[in-house]
């Protein structure tokens, strides 16, 4: 409607200024060479809009052929747009047999070897030959690389994917997920003093926990032979506490308490007892009942005493701390032990202690660790979680 008044006003100047022109024509001269004209200017405005006129019909073909590329060129990118929209959903959705009809339609959109058509060949349907492709193109190298890295880990190859990951390091520093491939494979390769270095890097990156950096840490000390560096490093890492108190005999008394304040854990109490094994039962007993000061009411304290106690033969003691233990916790192989051994040593009840042993069957190992990703139980520390292979992730329960 705007357009519309809009034009109409133009005609309307138009017609008025045609008029006016008409009632005063006036007279020009042109005159050039020997030749002279003479006319009016409403005849010369007449003239020069017929030639605008004329050239505008002449460009009309060139305008066509230019409208005609326009859309061709719009319509392409149309197109293209929606192959975009249709991978993307399959991809979303996981609609694999979309993924396949797709697949075969990208070259004909995008240009064979292009970095979009081999990224999005290697979102619907990955091979290796591709993610080689994508890793020789400047702008898509680190997609390559994750993808080569996943197939040589899948296949086995841990060499070759960590030669990979260190290759894509030193120009990616800054990547989480990179640096965090790299020192879990520079584990299981065994090259831990690499794996040390990558963990600096870790750190560098604040990507992962304070605690979880400390236990790596200490983890890899002590596979490179450092003990005492490891305990320091994670004193309640009962590994670490272990290893240094063989490794320092003098310190060992000192090492395996702090370890104990940390952490109480039963080979602890065990690595603890061993230190006293000169000295008597009653001894070992009193050191112990110390010891499981510092963390009254722990189950490994009320095994760690009662276990002690019946060394010592204290049967009231140890029976009391059994009694505790069974009142607070469920039977466990030690405790079902132990009863039988009280039951037989201490009551001469052979029957009572019978009892005990055939419980033992069925009680639960003492599970001292855990893993803290996978919830894994296990009653021996590992430096890679069994069942979800997570570097370090052992904790004390
Ligand atoms: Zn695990």
């Amino acid at each position: 409607m705007k357009k519309f008044l809009i034009f109409l006003i133009c005609i309307l100047i138009l017609s008025l200024f045609s008029l006016w022109l008409m009632e005063n024509p006036g007279t020009v001269v042109i005159s050039w060479i020997d030749y002279e004209i003479t006319t009016s200017m409403a005849a010369l405005i007449a003239f020069i809009v017929f030639i605008s006129v004329i050239i505008y019909i002449l460009r009309l073909p060139v305008l066509f052929i230019h409208f005609i590329k326009r859309s061709l060129v719009h319509q392409k990118q149309k197109n293209k747009e929606i192959l975009l929209q249709q991978i993307l959903n399959a991809i979303a959705s996981q609609d694999e047999q979309a993924g396949i009809k797709l697949s075969t339609r990208i070259d004909k959109i995008y240009s064979t070897n292009s970095s979009l058509n081999l990224l999005l060949k290697a979102l619907l349907k990955p091979s290796p030959d591709i993610y080689q492709k994508l890793s020789e193109l400047p702008e898509t190298e680190l997609a390559g690389f994750k993808g080569l890295i996943q197939i040589e880990q899948k296949n086995g190859n841990l060499e070759a994917a960590l030669t990979l990951c260190e290759k894509a390091i030193l120009k990616y520093k800054n990547i989480p997920w990179l640096v965090q491939e790299t020192l879990y494979l520079q584990v299981l390769n065994e090259k831990w003093e690499s794996a040390l270095n990558t963990l600096e890097q870790i750190k560098k990156l604040k990507i992962e926990s304070e605690q979880h950096y400390k236990n790596q840490k200490a983890t890899l000390l002590l596979k490179l032979n450092k003990p005492f560096e490891a305990y320091k490093t994670a004193p309640w890492l009962p590994q670490a506490a272990l290893e240094a108190a063989k490794a320092n005999p003098k310190k060992a008394e000192s090492i395996l308490t702090r370890a104990w304040e940390e952490t109480p854990s039963w080979e602890l109490y065990k690595a603890y007892t061993n230190l006293f094994q000169k000295e008597t039962p009653l001894v070992r007993y009193k050191k112990i009942e110390k010891l499981v000061s510092k963390h009254p009411g722990n189950k490994i304290s009320y095994l760690a005493l009662a276990d002690s106690a019946l060394q010592a033969k204290l049967w009231g003691q140890a029976k009391k701390e059994l009694d505790d233990y069974l009142a607070a916790y469920t039977l466990t192989v030690p405790a079902a032990t132990m009863m039988a051994f009280y039951e037989q040593e201490a009551r001469h009840d052979t029957k009572e202690a019978q009892k005990w042993i055939e419980q033992m069957k069925t009680a639960e190992p003492l599970y001292a660790f855990t893993c803290s990703k996978c919830g894994y139980k296990s009653d021996t520390w590992s430096p890679i979680c069994p069942k979800c292979s997570t570097f370090a992730s052992t904790e004390t329960l």
